[in-house]
């Protein structure tokens, strides 16, 4: 019973552990991962109160150490598609009645939990299970993850307080409630705190949840799920299955209790998700909502007025950090022509310095991309781009998948604005290059706009403020999250609210108030303190 509001003031950003020589995180992290790494784990499903194992097991091994074994998750069936969407609804009522407070206190838990005692197992599963390197991990799936929890706990209270006016003789008041049915969540491989975001945002507004991560974040999505069950989360609230992707989707979108997706990954799954839902609008019981996260082909402008050196190194860390696998990672840059020669300079200079290599060595910069297919993917590129008399590749270009799927950090250097990999998504360590003439400023402006269907992130370098101006007007659907004088990559929960447009997704902006409201169904009450007893107006009444 509520008999009080209840307070949730504004976190602050989770502090970035920096793990330099000698400190104590660094040791903490570095036995976490040995630890891991001497033990194979069998990683079951969570349908309802049961761990599901299943016959069909699937070795797990890091992207930049292929011949070692991590463990294995059980792989399911459409069976347990059915399983999970049942368990969730069963547990729905009794979740959805839950007050606020017990609900919230589940998430404060879990992300105090993973800030102390599962901070370094979680970083290291990051690391050993999608291949990033300390920092990489630590800002994805401990600080970015603990953010989500806080800060959603914040918006959510938030929402709630929102009421609207009552004039005297009635009250008028909202109730926010969840969605009727369940959500499907289904995440991507290249953030853990996405995957957990993704299920644990809908199912802190009340919702019950079926999840199916990306078979490659399985490693630290268990990892998850042992603090959620630390935490407290009751059974059946969100059921994690390993299922086929098409399948899982063929079998929730055509269930008349789907209420919801919830997706991050790639545009052309989620325009077919799309598709799906609308053939099947007449099943459901209530229209779903749909949010989803797609790819980006993220640009970085330098006006001439740009100092040169902030411009390479937001180019290096905006393209390479993470082998460019962010979906923010800029991938395509647009140089002009009087500081083209020195930033291309220093960029190769500093690029060939780039060491790459396994996590365990905490000086590599780049590890390995995240399987063979997107490895086989982005080699096609660079061979074609060898090939190519529109494109030059000015440094890296090699390739190796011996002892992991590693690419070499690669810059090309295009005469063609339109070139491909100026225009697709490769999710790979390759930036593309060209150079524009010094004045031609408003000219590039039109070509950044135009060159690709996303609008996801977007950097714009200079000293000029008419330029930046001018930039940020012009450029003002091509990106959903703009950048002045910074790397496209980085956003912050609470500080950056994140996500794009047009090809990019539905822009709902993950982490922030934005996104809490799709997830609830808001019922208006009036009620009338002493109600009219004669149906007839004053007007009615003759002269
Ligand atoms: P992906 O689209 O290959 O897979 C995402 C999820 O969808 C996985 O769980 C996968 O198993 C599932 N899936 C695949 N095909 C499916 C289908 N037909 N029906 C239902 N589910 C299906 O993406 P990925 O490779 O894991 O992640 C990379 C992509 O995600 C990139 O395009 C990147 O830009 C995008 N991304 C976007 C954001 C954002 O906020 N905009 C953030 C992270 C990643």
């Amino acid at each position: 019973m509520n008999n009080a509001y209840f307070y949730y003031p504004e976190p602050k950003n989770e502090t970035v552990l920096n793990y330099a020589p000698n400190s104590a995180e660094r040791a903490a992290l570095k036995e976490a991962i040995a630890q891991l790494k001497i033990k194979q784990i069998d990683i079951p499903m969570y349908i309802g109160a049961e761990k599901v194992f299943t016959n069909h097991k699937i070795q797990i091994h890091p992207p930049h150490e292929t011949s070692h074994v991590l463990g294995c998750f059980n792989m399911g069936e459409e069976q347990h598609v059915h399983d999970a969407i049942k368990a969730a609804l069963a547990a729905r009522s009794q979740w959805a009645a839950l007050s606020w407070e017990h609900r919230a206190g589940i998430f404060m838990r879990a992300a105090e939990l993973l800030a102390t005692k599962y901070r370094f197992k979680m970083n290291a599963a990051t690391m050993l299970g999608q291949s990033k390197n300390a920092f990489q991990a630590e800002i994805d799936a401990a600080c970015e993850l603990i953010d989500f929890l806080r800060f959603n706990v914040h918006f959510l209270s938030k929402i709630y307080q929102e009421q609207p006016i009552s004039p005297v003789g009635f009250n008028n008041r909202m109730e926010y409630r969840p969605l009727e049915g369940f959500v499907l969540a289904v995440t991507p491989f290249n953030f853990t705190a996405i995957g957990a975001n993704l299920a644990c945002a809908p199912a802190m507004c009340g919702n019950v949840i079926v999840w199916k991560p990306s078979d490659a974040q399985i490693y630290s999505a268990q990892v998850f799920m042992e603090i959620m069950q630390e935490a407290g989360l009751p059974d059946g609230v969100i059921n994690v299955i390993y299922t086929d992707g098409p399948k899982t989707g063929e079998i929730c979108f055509a269930h008349p209790d789907f209420s919801g997706i919830h997706f991050t990954g790639s545009t052309g799954v989620f325009q077919q998700m799309w598709n799906a839902i609308g053939t099947n609008i007449h099943k459901y019981k209530t229209y779903p909502r749909i949010v989803g996260e797609t790819g980006g082909k993220d640009f970085v402008l330098a006006h001439k007025s740009a100092l040169p050196d902030a411009v390479t190194a937001n180019l290096i860390r905006g393209a390479f950090e993470y082998q460019g696998q962010k979906c923010s990672a800029a991938s395509r840059a647009y140089l002009p022509s009087n500081l083209a020669p020195e930033i291309l300079a220093s960029l190769v200079a500093q690029t060939k310095d780039l060491k790459m290599g396994v996590v365990d060595d905490f000086t590599n910069f780049v590890n390995a991309v995240i399987n063979e297919r997107s490895f086989d993917k982005i080699a096609a590129y660079l061979d074609r781009a060898i090939q190519s008399k529109e494109a030059e590749i000015i440094v890296g270009g090699n390739y190796n998948k011996e002892k992991g799927w590693f690419i070499e950090p690669t810059v090309i250097l295009t005469t063609n604005p339109f070139y491909e990999t100026m225009c697709e998504e490769l999710f790979g360590p390759v930036l593309t290059i060209y150079v524009y003439p010094e004045n031609d400023f408003e000219a590039i402006l039109h070509t950044v706009d135009t060159t690709s269907a996303y609008a996801l992130t977007g950097a714009i370098f200079s000293q000029d403020r008419y330029a930046l101006e001018m930039a940020t007007n012009k450029l003002v659907n091509s990106a959903g999250n703009f950048y002045i004088n910074d790397k496209p990559t980085g956003a912050v929960v609470g500080q950056q609210p994140f996500g794009g447009a047009r090809a990019s997704g539905t822009n709902d902006k993950a982490g922030s108030m934005l996104n809490m409201l799709r997830w609830l169904s808001p019922r208006t009450i009036k009620e009338t303190f002493v109600p009219v007893t004669n149906y007839q107006y004053p007007f009615h009444q003759a002269d």
